[in-house]
């Protein structure tokens, strides 16, 4: 009978990570040491998040040494996989006891003793699955979001749906007033688009701070969530814990008019080289595509998903007339000059991989936390908005340096390009012109100019 067991316990990366929270991971270690009648005399907490930024486990440390030192003598953690996360680490935990004489490792999920051969090759075989197991949590948390949708529960991780508190149960009172306001006026006959309006002219905001647009209004309205059905990977699987703000009826009628193919606009498939680029030379909005009497153009758009002036038109022949000033340009030599310093510059781009990666997995961690019910929604909501703001900066920087690659091999090559440019797939074209354009800038025309006065476009270089 081991005299001073230690208890190991790890914050893992596993986003719904219900049952691995750290204090779950305690309590029932510390219920399976009275039941071994185990003294309990320390406990070791790690974060996977310092594991992460590369820094060695500090409590897990403080535990080996406790053994190494015989202060301890008997290790019980929740699982293996708690204890390590690659299989050398086990070499180096089965070395340090077996030096120690320490032959006690109980888990809460099934014991292993130390002391035996069959012991140790068990400890090492499920070290291996555990090294397999990372794999295995996605499939777990899925599993886990099922397990909740079917119990009609909300799911772990996002923000809270419009309508609800935090806790994505109880009513919101003023926004779910709005959306049975909006429910009852849309089935009267009010556009999507009108109502939409309303909601800015009434600065009521999405639940992230936004403005809402006709699309987020749409899929909000016809959400079952707002009928109290839960929804798991876009089926409705069945009624949901929460209250309904609007009634099923209601909801399968809002389903019906929304989804009526009669009523949906015309939205084309992308095939606009310069969209979103083209910006209004009188209000700055952004110009927006479409057909007018069967011609592609650009135009400035007034109205509540646009919020432009509606004073701009441009043909889309204002195509050609970039293509011509991109190509031109991947001709000039300060252009390779510029590509060559930015080049140099970037030459930390692995670093900024892996900070994004890092940044990305704190955030699963910030998640798996709040699920677990370690931290409250403000202090997730706040650790959140420091490492969103890292991870947006770090993201844009990343792509502007895959615009670089981009048209890398294209500099003081552009007749080859030239050639090219016509089979050449849109995808591939707008990566080059969004490579080196920032925006362009389209001046009001004269009524009735048969061709495009190139003294109306201005472009503004990225490069
Ligand atoms: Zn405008």
């Amino acid at each position: 009978m081991p005299k001073a067991a230690v208890i190991y316990a790890r914050i893992s990366q596993d986003r719904v990570g219900e049952g691995l929270g750290v204090k779950r991971q305690l309590a029932d270690c510390r219920a399976e040491a009275e039941r071994r009648g185990w003294p309990i005399v320390a406990e070791y907490v790690d974060d996977d998040v310092s594991a992460y930024s590369g820094k060695r486990r500090p409590a897990y440390r403080a535990m080996l040494e406790a053994i190494r030192s015989r202060e301890a003598d008997a290790v019980l953690v929740y699982h293996v996989d708690r204890l390590h996360r690659r299989p050398i680490e086990l070499e180096e935990f089965v070395d340090t006891c077996a030096e120690a004489g320490v032959k006690d490792l109980a888990t809460v999920t099934g014991d292993l003793n130390l002391g035996t051969g069959d012991g140790l090759l068990i400890a090492r075989l499920m070290g291996a699955v555990a090294a397999a197991e990372s794999d295995a949590k996605s499939r777990r948390s899925k599993r886990k979001m099922l397990e909740l949708a079917q119990a009609g529960k909300p799911s772990g991780g996002g923000p809270r749906p419009f309508g609800f508190q935090p806790d994505k149960v109880t009513h919101h009172p003023v926004e779910a007033a709005v959306i049975r306001d909006l429910a009852a006026r849309l089935l009267a006959g009010e556009p999507l688009v009108s109502l939409t309006q309303w909601l800015q002219d009434n600065e009521i905001r999405t639940v992230t701070g936004k403005e809402w647009r006709t699309v987020t209004l749409r899929n909000q309205l016809k959400s079952p969530r707002m009928a109290g059905l839960r929804e798991h990977q876009g089926q409705v699987i069945g009624k949901a814990l929460w209250p309904p703000i609007i009634s099923e009826d209601e909801h399968a009628r809002i389903v019906a008019l929304l989804t009526d193919p009669a009523r949906r606009t015309n939205r084309t498939a992308r095939s606009y080289l310069l969209s979103g680029l083209c910006r209004c030379g009188k209000c700055g909005g952004k110009m927006v595509t479409g057909q007018t009497r069967g011609r592609r153009r650009y135009m400035c758009r007034s109205g509540a998903d646009f919020g432009g002036c509606g004073g701009i038109m441009i043909s889309a022949t204002v195509e050609d007339l970039i293509t011509d000033a991109v190509l031109y340009r991947l001709d000039t030599p300060e252009l390779a000059a510029a590509i060559e310093g930015r080049q140099r510059a970037d030459e930390n781009t692995a670093a900024l991989s892996e900070s994004i990666a890092a940044d990305a997995a704190q955030l699963d961690e910030l998640a798996a936390l709040y699920a677990a019910g370690d931290i409250t929604a403000p202090e997730w909501m706040k650790a959140r908005r420091i490492i969103d703001a890292r991870l947006k900066a770090n993201r844009s920087r990343q792509a502007q340096q895959a615009g670089s690659t981009v048209i890398a091999g294209h500099i003081g090559n552009a007749s080859a390009l030239r050639t090219e440019w016509p089979a050449m797939p849109l995808g591939k074209q707008v990566a080059i012109v969004k490579a080196l354009v920032d925006h362009i800038t389209i001046a009001p025309g004269t009524m009735g100019a048969r061709s495009i006065d190139p003294a109306r476009v201005e472009v503004h270089w990225k490069l």
